[in-house]
């Protein structure tokens, strides 16, 4: 057998249909569309609205076991699993994905859009900009951070009947509020349209903000893991007067503004999550929003194209949407919830649209239900769990696996006690999904060095269980065929019984709905809160964003807090650092002991391999 080339050499033996093509074949008006070269194309929101009476496709969400380091393939599974649908058994499909962020593509772990022969092409604009929706969060966000700092600057330099006559200039002898002014004035339970009217008090708490330095939340972002940038000290110029502060720097997939394009229902609906976004608390302990900023209005123009989901190609011709990309450990890890509304439409009552949560079942699949579908309404009917030998075999006690280092041979030679101890975490992670009352299909990505007995003992195991089905599935590197048994398997669930419950109900306390999720997902015995922690909880309660659903912060690489337990560890006490607020985006969350927001880099870091050919333009080694 031919060995399977890489992944960017397959990706770029493929001749995708032009996207008109593509968009023609599920279904959109020409109008509908926006071009962006051949190959990637903006879908209108309209289409929503012209298809409101479509019955929704079946709906299945991609999840995996406890990962390790390079991932076990639930992007590669996603792809697999619509081309084996939509190519080889002809349903209507959709994938729907995130994008990339730069981080991961120049970092450690590469490229996102699936490996091998199930891809998302082509991958180097897949993998880069795409149509420049990170590039516009990174500015929103950036354009927040700018404003908080030159506002407090401002109100530091300035009396109050300054500020004022900055604020409410007067235009031709004329003073008026905006929009924004008018809504600011009613939060303060000033009901005065005249700015001339106002009294000295009044424009007093007008004008002041008031930022307490110290409660600031919000933090620059660059899509670049530059560990450098976690701690910095900003206003060291002499134009600063003095007014340093220590601040950093996050990922720009982190962003609050990422998590809001990810569960906006629409325009409408963004622009009012992004006024809501809490910045920091005033020195009196009111929340500051970017409405007291005024900066709302501009940042639904800067974010107004990135909210139409992008349509791409799988290398079998079946088409996706790449659409937002928060991450699944430190942000809420799903792609958009208008991807997958208007997929649910294209693909009709007996089409299937796959949808991929980030990490592990405990943390991207467990925010999947309790705060994505929370949002969106939509209920799945099949979980497709995916599993590998090689984490299994980690999981049982195995060597580490570290990126761009040989595999021990562990994991290269048979070896089924490895696998079968390590199978606690399959367990676990199928007791989560089923925990939501949903059927779970587990799929075992098979390795060239899986054996035929280690495959097997994962598929039994996998339906003693609990699972509704296990099936091996080879499609990375036989394409969609190597996934029609998966894909069989995920039409039956998709009948099956469905009793979709969330795992909590949002007004129960803060503390208790993070401890429901610490002992029944993660198999904790309890959650110790942190003085840092208390204090939030305390704040949010009082400031009325108690009823949020909960954003877990916790490391992808162990089912508990510390990436060195595997397996099913038990009987932990996982401990909750910290606790922020993104009001806008809807849900709080805690720090689970020591993520870090921005990655750094390793000593040889992907870029190494990355290259341009500067004859024929073409692009090398991602992956
Ligand atoms: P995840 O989405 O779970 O993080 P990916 O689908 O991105 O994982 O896969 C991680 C990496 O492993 C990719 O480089 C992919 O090409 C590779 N990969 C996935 N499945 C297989 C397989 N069966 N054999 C060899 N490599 C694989």
């Amino acid at each position: 057998k031919m060995p399977v080339p890489s992944d960017i050499e397959i990706s770029k033996s493929c001749m995708p249909k032009p996207i008109e093509q593509v968009a023609k074949e599920v279904g959109l008006f020409p109008d509908e569309v926006e071009l962006y070269g051949q190959t990637k194309a903006k879908v209108q929101l309209s289409v929503l609205k012209r298809l409101q009476n479509q019955p929704d496709g079946k709906y299945v969400v991609v999840t995996g076991i406890t990962p390790t380091p390079l991932g076990e393939g639930k992007s590669t599974t996603t792809v697999g699993l619509v081309q084996a649908l939509g190519a080889h058994l002809h349903q209507n499909v959709f994938a729907c994905v995130r994008q990339p962020s730069q981080g991961p593509t120049f970092g450690i772990k590469g490229g996102a859009a699936g490996g091998g022969y199930c891809q998302v092409v082509p991958m180097e604009e897949f993998n880069l900009h795409l149509t420049g929706d990170i590039h516009a969060i990174t500015a929103a966000n950036n354009l927040v951070a700018a404003a908080i700092d030159a506002r407090m600057f401002h109100e530091m330099t300035q009396s109050d009947q300054a500020l004022y006559s900055r604020l409410v200039p007067s235009v031709n002898g004329v003073r008026k509020f905006s929009d924004i002014q008018i809504r600011r004035l009613q939060k303060l339970g000033i009901n005065k349209t005249d700015p001339m009217a106002l009294t000295k008090e009044e424009v007093n708490a007008f004008v002041r903000l008031d930022i307490d330095p110290g409660t600031i939340t919000w933090q620059r972002v660059l899509d670049t893991n530059d560990r450098f940038l976690r701690k910095i000290t900003i206003g060291q110029s002499a134009t600063e007067k003095g007014f340093t502060r220590t601040a950093q720097f996050d990922i720009t997939v982190s962003s609050e503004i990422m998590a809001v394009l990810a569960l906006a229902d629409g325009l409408d609906d963004m622009k009012k999550r992004f006024g809501r976004m809490v910045v920091a608390s005033s020195k009196k302990g009111q929340p500051v929003t970017a409405d007291d900023l005024g900066v709302t209005g501009a940042l639904a123009v800067l974010m107004k194209d990135t909210v139409k989901p992008n349509l791409m190609q799988t290398l079998e011709g079946t088409p996706v949407f790449v659409h937002a990309g928060p991450f699944a450990n430190i942000a809420h890890g799903n792609s958009s919830v208008l991807a997958d509304k208007i997929a649910l439409k294209l693909v009709g009552k007996d089409g299937f649209v796959v949808t991929e949560a980030g990490f592990g079942a405990d943390i991207g699949m467990e925010k999947f239900f309790n705060i994505k579908c929370r949002y969106s309404g939509l209920r799945p009917h099949v979980v497709v769990l995916v599993a590998t030998v090689r984490a299994l075999k980690m999981h049982g006690g195995g060597p580490a696996v570290t990126a761009g280092v040989p595999l021990p041979k562990e994991y290269t030679e048979e070896n089924l006690q490895l696998v079968a101890k390590g199978c606690s975490n399959l367990n676990k992670q199928i007791q989560n999904a089923r925990m939501f009352g949903v059927p779970v299909v587990v799929a075992v990505n098979a390795f060239k060095t899986d054996t035929k007995a280690e495959l097997a003992l994962v598929v039994q195991y996998a339906k003693e269980a609990g699972a509704f089905d296990a099936v091996e599935c080879t499609h990375w590197a036989e394409g969609g065929k190597g996934a029609l048994a998966l894909a069989r398997a995920v039409q039956r669930a998709s009948q099956a019984p469905n009793n979709f419950r969330f795992l909590y109900n949002v007004e129960l306390p803060i503390v208790d709905k993070i401890r429901l999720i610490a002992q029944q997902v993660y198999g904790a015995r309890d959650i110790e809160l942190l003085p840092e922690a208390q204090e939030k909880v305390a704040l949010y309660t009082k400031q009325g964003f108690g009823n949020l659903p909960i954003c877990m912060a916790k490391t992808h690489l162990s089912l508990s807090h510390d990436p060195e337990q595997k397996g099913a560890p038990t009987g932990f006490v996982l401990p909750i650092r910290d606790i922020r607020a993104s009001v806008g985006a809807g849900f709080l969350y805690p720090l689970v002991g020591t993520m870090s927001t921005m990655p750094g880099l390793p000593t040889r870091p992907c870029f190494y391999d990355i290259d341009l050919d500067p004859v024929s333009g073409e692009v090398n080694g991602l992956f």
